[in-house]
């Protein structure tokens, strides 16, 4: 029969190692957040940019047509001319011609500054593919890094992680609310004491209080100076004794 104050050792033990294997990955985490975020970002550039682009490409290859069809109204109309009966007939023909060939002259002014704008967007797009393409360049160098880490710590980590599901059921609900309310201001939730002192804060342990510990391991007590759990010094913690993993 163990007492929770090894479980709880052990525990801290654990972590300790899951907390060094999750430093093998560095920064590489953050890195790839902000990564696929960027990625998003420009994905979605390129595809604006893309829209814009074919919107005006349409536009450009209907007006070529649009212009075709007014040149040819514009002739027939030139014929017709030579048909007329009278002047009043050859003055609307005229009129409507001279509406078409302002209609040719407007629609060829757009046509041109659409070119324009056509031209800089296609270079717009090209930087924008490009910087994309490197984006999704970068994120696979950093992913694979991260699966690299990850292969490497993969069966200890499986361990690990058994290891840990198995204490944590033997503790009791406040031992694991204490542990992790402690975890979140130290790392090392649950310290030993060595020569009357708290291992983790160095400050002195009066030897009334160890006395008090020993004789009750399922009882937790705190470094009054550091707020961790504390455990003598000759209690046994190796998980191995305390679980089958
Ligand atoms: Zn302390």
């Amino acid at each position: 029969m163990f007492h929770q104050l090894q479980y709880l050792a052990a525990l801290s033990f654990v972590d300790k190692r899951l907390d060094e294997l999750e430093e093998d990955y560095g920064d590489l985490p953050v890195i790839v957040k902000q990564l696929q975020e960027k990625l998003k970002t420009q994905k979605a550039m390129v595809e604006e940019t893309s829209a814009l682009l074919s919107e005006i490409k349409q536009f450009c290859a209907s007006s070529k047509i649009t212009l075709i069809e007014l040149k040819n109204k514009e002739e027939k109309l030139s014929k017709q001319q030579f048909l007329v009966r009278n002047n009043k007939e050859f003055d609307a023909i005229t009129k409507e011609i001279n509406y078409l060939r302002e209609e040719h002259t407007r629609l060829t002014d757009r046509l041109r500054t659409e070119a324009v704008k056509e031209e800089n967007l296609i270079k717009i797009l090209d930087a924008q593919q490009k910087e994309l393409a490197e984006i999704e360049e970068e994120l696979a160098e950093k992913q694979e890094e991260m699966e690299f880490v990850a292969s490497d710590q993969n069966d200890e980590l499986i361990q690990l992680k058994n290891k840990r599901a198995q204490l944590v059921s033997f503790l009791n609900k406040n031992s694991l609310m204490q542990y992790e309310r402690i975890r979140m201001f130290h790392k090392d939730a649950v310290v030993k004491i060595i020569r009357n002192s708290c291992s983790g804060c160095f400050s002195s342990i009066p030897p009334q209080k160890i006395v008090e510990i020993r004789n009750n391991l399922d009882h937790l007590f705190f470094c009054e100076s550091c707020g961790r759990i504390l455990y003598p010094e000759d209690m046994i913690v190796e998980e191995k004794k305390l679980i089958s993993v």
